[in-house]
This record gives structure tokens, sequence and C-alpha cells, in this order.
């Protein structure tokens, strides 16, 4: 985003004059924008990450909760410590243990969501015009905050094993020379949203060095970690740089997104600004929502939960990644999302994803183009299909409804002798194992 843009806002609007700088630059989520037409019942949408939680013991739950507050419920409702519930935060250790964290919980900051998590960490270190790296593509709700804090994204490629660590060191030394300021990287290493990509143990300790030795900050953010569907979870990189990473963990995934707590794990002075951070946007995170998930970790089996929900998903994405064998034109490619929620598709050539929404919405399906995934307005040959909450057999029925708004795409185009040139940024540009 440049600080330079022109301003955007309606003259209807009659405070157009009064809004802050920061807010020129800020877009509808796409994601957001489509949930209108993609809930509607007949519409398969691929389109929103809703975790499915119908597998969630409710009964148990409500009955948890009723007893928290017949017990316990003047503390339970109370304000609290602007840092999170101790109780949790110890839990949450415990939790980061799975992917081989040792973190102490003095350093963890509970957040409203790790969205809130990410906001904290941007406003902490992002004056405008700083610049923040990422993976190209990478997660729509964090590069919007990004853009609220008027920070500058600069994607760094990505392959089938994550970032690829020249391109990152070629842009860091780049964006210095330039006078830029490179305050830190973001990275999904488990499952990236939107592509589906595992960054491989190899390229997370060459990030982790890369970074060190440059003096960058890494913010990894690791929703998805525990539900990695066809091996045991790869270690973090805040497992082996405690000291250059602020780690970012949610209970959205592995348990209930409405209840909205999320951390921050960070060294220690980063921390103590997070904490401060925190206080003056919220006084303190949910603490109701802390006692319900304390509570729900220590009297529930929350690790077989975890199985159950891995279960359920590894069937949804089998259905996807069959679906889409079975339909997708010639010249379309999509990774094989080993977990997550998200499938990566790469369109045949001069097909564009944002045109062909309306008309797969027609069609009764929907997906997020990928240029929702990019600061720079790439990914128009790409979409994001998610395979978390529809059943299996509505996402086989939603591959096909695409597959014929496709096929009938390409028809026209071959009729009339449509042809364009790749994006030389494409994603699938260096097939790996994962991409087919
Ligand atoms: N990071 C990533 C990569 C996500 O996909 C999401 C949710 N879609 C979040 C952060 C925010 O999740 P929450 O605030 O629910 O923890």
């Amino acid at each position: 985003m440049s600080l330079e843009q022109p301003r955007r806002d309606t003259r209807l609007d009659h405070y157009v004059e009064a809004y802050a700088e920061r807010t020129h630059g800020l877009k509808v989520s796409a994601v957001r924008a489509l949930f209108s037409v993609a809930n509607r019942p007949e519409v398969v949408s691929l389109a929103g990450g809703m975790p499915n939680i119908s597998d969630l013991p409710l009964d148990i739950i409500g009955s948890t909760i009723g007893e928290l507050i017949a017990t316990r419920g003047t503390q339970a409702m109370q304000y609290g410590s602007g840092q999170g519930e101790e109780m949790i935060r110890e839990q949450i250790c415990e939790v980061m243990s799975l992917e081989g964290i040792t973190g102490h919980p003095d350093d963890v900051t509970v957040t409203t969501g790790s969205q809130q998590a990410l906001d904290l960490v941007t406003r902490t270190f992002i004056d405008p015009g700083d610049v923040i790296l990422a993976e190209a593509p990478s997660y729509v709700g964090a590069l919007g905050t990004f853009a609220s804090y008027q920070a500058r994204v600069v994607h760094i490629s990505m392959d089938s094993d994550g970032i690829q660590p020249e391109a990152l060191l070629s842009a860091i030394r780049s964006l210095r020379s330039q006078g830029r300021r490179v305050k830190f990287l973001y990275t999904i290493p488990n499952f990236n949203n939107p592509s589906g990509v595992l960054t491989s143990l190899e390229r997370r300790h060459e990030i982790a060095r890369i970074c060190r030795e440059e003096g960058v900050l890494v913010v990894e953010d690791n929703p998805y970690g525990l539900l990695s569907l066809d091996a045991d979870p790869i270690p973090a990189i805040r497992s082996f740089d405690a000291d250059n990473v602020v780690y970012l963990g949610s209970f959205s995934k592995t348990f209930a997104p409405g209840f909205r707590v999320g951390w921050a794990l960070a060294p220690h002075a980063v921390r103590e600004k997070l904490v401060i951070a925190q206080e003056s946007a919220t006084l303190c995170p949910p603490v109701f929502s802390q006692f319900v998930i304390s509570t729900y970790l220590s009297t529930w089996d929350w690790k077989s939960q975890i199985t159950v929900f891995k279960d359920m998903y590894r069937a949804r994405r089998d259905a996807m990644l069959d679906g889409l064998e079975a339909h997708m034109p010639e010249g379309t490619t999509w990774t094989r999302p080993k977990g997550g929620f998200f499938v990566w598709v790469t369109l045949p050539e001069g097909l564009d994803s944002q045109a062909l929404l309306p008309r797969a919405v027609t069609n009764r399906v929907a997906y997020v183009p990928g240029t929702a995934f990019y600061a720079d307005g790439l990914g128009s040959r790409n979409m994001r299909l998610s395979y978390c909450f529809p059943t299996p057999e509505r996402i086989l029925e939603g591959t096909r409804r695409l597959g014929e708004v496709l096929d009938a795409e390409l028809e026209i185009h071959s009729m009339f002798g449509i042809d364009s040139t790749p994006h030389p940024h494409d994603f699938a540009a260096g097939p790996g194992p994962d991409v087919s």
C-alpha cells in the first residue's frame, strides 16, 4: 500500500475530510463481501474458512458453563488481567509443547483471537511506510491489519516447501539498500492460509537463520498446526529460535472460534509492549471465555477432540482432492494440503477468478478469488477453496459445479480465440511434490 494513495471515499460521506490517513487504503474484505451470497443454502460455499464445530460435545460444554457460573461466576464475569489469566497462560504453554515449544506463562499474552494478536504486534512495531515481508500469497485478515497501520507489504515467493530463502534474503537486502525499514517477516508455516503449503523443517531453519542474521523479527502465525492430517506436526520456528520469534496461537480451530481466545508468545521485552497495547485496546482479554476454555482444557480430553476434528477434516480434504481430480479442466493445478483448511487452485492461462465469480455463484458454488491474498493485486489466476465447513458430498458437488463454470469459460475462450499471458508471480510456477 502506498502512503500517497488518492482518496477513494465517496463524496456522499459527510466525514470524508475527517477520516484518518490510515483508513484510506482499507478495503472491504473479499471474504466478507461474499458471505451474503455464499451463505444461501443452494450455494456450495467453498469460500469462508469457518471451522466445523458440530462434533463438539455441546451438552457437556453447556453443563460445564452452568457450573462455572454457579461456582465461580463473580470471578469469571469480572475484569481480569491485561495479560490474561494465569491459569490459561499455563495451559497454553502445555498446548504449545505439542509443537516443540518451551515457553513460560509470563511470556504469553492472551488476546481476543489471534487476529487481535496480529493487531497488537503490528501496532507495536509498525510506523507508516515500514515494510512487512509476507508469503505470497498470505492471510487476507493479516493483510487488512497491516494496511490499517499503513505498512508496506512486500511478498516473498513460495514453492511447495514454503518461503524461498534466496528470495527472502535478496528482498531484505534490496529493501535495505533503498533505505526501507524492514520490521518483520509474517509467516504461516503450517498449512498457509490460503495456499495450504506446509513449510519444511529445513526451510524453517533457513528462514530463522536468515532473519536472525539480518535482524528481522519473525512473526509465526500458527492457528492450524495441530490440524496436521497426515503426519505429526513439524516443530514450530519458535521451538528453535525463542529470541527472534513472536509466536501466535489460537483456540479457534482446535476448540471454537466464538470464544475469541488466542495468544502471543513473545520475547520478554516485546511481551511487555504487547500487554500495554492490550490494556489500551481492551483493558483485558475476555475473562469469561478464558475461564470456559481453561475449564474445558482441564476437564475434557481435548487431545482426543482434536483427533476427532482431524478425522472429519481429512475426509473433507480427500473429498475436495478427489473432486478436483475428477472435475477440473486440463491446465488447472492445485496444492495438496497435508493439513489446515485450504486448497489453492491455479487456473488455466487466460482465466480470471474474480471475473468468474458471479458466474460461479450463479452456478451455485462460491470461492475466494486469489487477489484477496496479495497486497499487490496479483493472484488473478488463483482461487482459494476451503474444505473445512461443507460435508464431503457437498464438497464433491461444489467441485463439479466449479468444473462446469471453468469448462464453459474455456469453451468461450477457444471459440473467440482469447489468449492472455500468465502472470509472472503465479504461485504454481515451481511445481514440487505437493503441487499437482
Ligand atoms: N491467522 C490465520 C492464518 C487465520 O487463518 C486466522 C483465521 N482465519 C487467524 C489468524 C485469526 O483467527 P482467530 O482470531 O480466530 O484466532
